[in-house]
This record gives C-alpha cells, structure tokens and sequence, in this order.
C-alpha cells in the first residue's frame, strides 16, 4: 500500500427509497493518504453514501471497491468493519465511568484483549499504540481522567481515539466539529490531517470554516450524485455550485 493508491472506489452506486433515488450514479474515489471532504444540502445523499460504504445499505445498482479488488457490495458490515472501516456517527459515544487510557484500551482491536487485561498487563506494544493514540488526539495529560468529566470537543476526539485503536485503514466521520468551539475546530482539523497521513480519512461537514482549513479535496454531492470536485477555491468558483447554492 501506498500513499496516493486509491482505497475506496464508488461507482455508478444508486440507491432507491420507494422509488426515490438517494444516491444517483454516484461515483468518486478516494486515495490512500488523503483528507476528503464530503459537503452538500441536507437529503443530498452524504449520509446514505456512508451507509452503503459501511454495509449497512446495499445500494439497486454499482460497484464498492476497496484497495485493489475488495467487493465491499458482497461483504456483510461487520466483515466490513474488519477489512478497515471505521465509522464515526456525530454523538460522541464513550464510556463515561471510565478514564481516557481505559476507554482506548478496550476499543483495542484485538480479540484476546479481555483475557490479556484481565489476567496480565498490556505488552509494550500495546501500551505504545495507547500512548501514541493519545498523542494524537491530544489527551496525553487527561489519561487518568473519566471520560464522562471531558468537554464534548474532548469526547469527540477520544472517540476518535477509539476508532484508531482499531487500525482503520479508511475512516469516515460525520460532521465532527458540531458543537465545537473556534479552538476545539482547529484541534479536530490538526487531529484528522494527521490521521489522514497514515491512513485516508474521509469527513462530511457543513462548517466550511473547518473545511477550508483543512485545505484539502471537496466532493460536492447535490441530489446523489457529485455536483462538483476540487479545492475550496475551484469549488466556490464553480457554476453549477453557484447556480444550486446562491441561486446564480
Ligand atoms: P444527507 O445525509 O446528505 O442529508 P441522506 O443520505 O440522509 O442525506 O438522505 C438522502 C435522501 O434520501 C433524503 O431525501 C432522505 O429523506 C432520503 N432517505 C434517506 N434514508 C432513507 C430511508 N431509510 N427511507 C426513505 N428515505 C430515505
Ligand atoms: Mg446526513
């Protein structure tokens, strides 16, 4: 795997709801090391295309391909989920009763990790993927403390946590920077580039704020399928963004 090999390719998906189509002809791709941003109108399609991605919609027609050659469409979403793909909904959800380092070492992507906690320490390689987590996320200093006495910018970010410990190699996350106040949006973008180095990262938002200082590819989707693609700028020279969204 290289940076710039594609990771995800989604073509010709559509997608009907009682003859209403969500998703129309959807095509994109995304490659390995990238941070994509996803925007458009709410019932644009963001949603349902994360669902299909995710397993959780197999869409009337299309391809879902991951890596090289990986049919996502013949994968259940735990399969799925397996193969590398991380999830985050918009409600930050952690163990509230249980400290920073415990909440990352349960979401540890192991399955023996229950017995290895329960009946010995974690090995050093365990402990380092923690620590190196937590740099990332930023909540080295706050390891001792419960979850349920974070700031909802902190939560967000260990569940992002979470998601790292198991190692997803594509991580989709939903409109991460709701709620967040001016620093706590800085923080997300600097924790989702630097994931998004090691791994590819794809974000849906409608703070265009936050997109643009991520400063990197925008997917416009308009009434299921891409509208437009490029960097902020193209984007909002862009005609048929302008017509759809200002009315031009
Ligand atoms: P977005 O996330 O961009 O706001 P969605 O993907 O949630 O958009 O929805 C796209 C369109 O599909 C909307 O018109 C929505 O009402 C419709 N839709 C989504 N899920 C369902 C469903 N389970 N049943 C019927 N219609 C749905
Ligand atoms: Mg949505």
């Amino acid at each position: 795997i290289r940076k710039g090999d594609r990771i995800l390719l989604v073509d010709g998906v559509s997608v009907s709801f009682d003859g209403f189509k969500a998703l129309n002809n959807l095509s994109f791709s995304i490659d390995y090391g990238e941070l994509r941003c996803i925007i458009g109108a709410n019932g644009a399609g963001k949603s349902t295309m994360m669902d299909v991605v995710t397993g959780k919609t197999k869409p009337d027609v299309g391809q879902v391909i991951f890596g090289d050659a990986i049919d996502l469409l013949s994968m259940d979403e735990p399969s799925i989920a397996d193969v590398g793909i991380g999830r985050k909904f918009q409600k930050p959800t952690v163990f509230q009763n249980n400290t920073v380092f415990e909440n990352l070492e349960l979401a540890m992507k192991d399955d023996k990790r229950f017995f290895k906690t329960i009946f010995s320490k974690l090995n050093s390689a365990q402990k380092d993927k923690i620590e190196h987590t937590m740099n990332l996320i930023g909540l080295k200093e706050l390891y001792n403390k419960e979850a349920g006495i974070l700031s909802h910018g902190q939560k967000q970010w260990l569940e992002i946590g979470m998601l790292i410990m198991q190692e997803p190699k594509l991580l989709l996350v939903d409109e991460p920077v709701a709620g967040m106040t001016p620093q706590e949006v800085e923080n997300t973008a600097q924790i989702l580039t630097d994931l998004s180095k090691e791994n590819a990262v794809v974000v849906v938002e409608h703070d265009m704020e936050f997109i643009r200082s991520i400063a990197s590819k925008v997917t416009v989707l308009h009434e299921g399928s891409v509208l437009a693609e490029g960097n902020m700028d193209a984007i909002q020279n862009n005609e048929k963004v302008r017509k759809v969204y200002l009315g031009e």
